[in-house]
């Protein structure tokens, strides 16, 4: 279970919501059995993982750099994520794809310099209205997915998840119903062992758009959805810890 902080808080909002989370996760009923990650803004990444040593709640970064290090104003490479306290990175976002730009060949750039450099990976895709409107969804998922054909080789089950997050319905409080998002879910899957993915069954999947404590348990009970990439809902603890729940009770 991935909570994405974007461009969200400050060094107080932040400090108050990792200990939110570092209490529910204490107790192992209230934080259920998933893998628990958050990915604050940069300048709050080492604040995070010092507040979370030793809950078993680890960091990602939102983005990484494709370069390795040196004079690339702007950019953060692998190496410093994890000396931040990094153990994951986000890429492929559908913000960055579409605000900044990125193509699906700089995504896999960004991704073999992360898995490279022994961050874990999670790689975004997701189609946009238009483009499901337009009956485009397969063709546009074949090809982000295909794109990150060539870190099949690097990228091992438990290093390397994908999410599904069908761009309309990201921060628009418009899910994917859980027909849709398996049927998506389930052709990711099979084009991961098309591309080359040897364990694409075990590979994670993440759905992402607008899930919510009410909506978390429907979406998560599908074959192959196997957690979730949390936004708005992950800015607040209670919230992120009761989603968590719905993906993997404790036992
Ligand atoms: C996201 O941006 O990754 C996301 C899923 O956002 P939200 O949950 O707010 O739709």
């Amino acid at each position: 279970m991935v909570g994405n902080w974007k461009m969200n808080g400050d060094r107080g909002s932040i400090a108050v919501l990792l200990s939110g989370i570092r209490a529910a996760s204490r107790d192992r009923a209230a934080a259920g059995a998933a893998t628990l990650v958050v990915c604050p803004p940069y300048p709050y990444l080492a604040q995070a993982a010092q507040a979370l040593e030793g809950s078993g709640v680890q960091v990602g970064a939102q983005d990484v750099s494709s370069y390795e290090a040196g004079a690339f104003t702007g950019e953060v490479c692998a190496s410093m994520l994890i000396d931040a306290g990094c153990a994951w990175t986000l890429v492929g976002h559908s913000e960055r794809r579409m605000l900044l730009g990125e193509s699906d060949a700089l995504v896999a750039a960004k991704g073999r310099r992360a898995l490279a450099g022994g961050l874990g990976l999670i790689a975004c895709v997701g189609e946009t209205l238009e483009e499901r409107e337009q009956g485009r969804t397969e063709a546009v998922l074949a090809r982000q997915v295909d794109a990150l054909g060539e870190l099949a080789a690097s990228a091992r089950a438990d290093r390397f998840v994908l999410a599904y997050e069908p761009v309309w319905a990201i921060g628009t409080g418009r899910t994917a119903n859980p027909e849709q998002a398996q049927a998506a879910h389930a052709f990711i899957r099979a084009r991961c062992a098309r591309a080359g993915f040897a364990d694409a069954d075990s590979i994670r999947l993440l759905y992402g758009g607008s899930v919510k404590p009410s909506n978390a348990a429907s979406l998560f009970a599908m074959p192959d959805i196997d957690g979730g990439l949390i936004g708005g809902a992950s800015l607040v603890s209670e919230d992120f810890m009761a989603i968590a729940r719905c993906a993997a009770p404790a036992a």
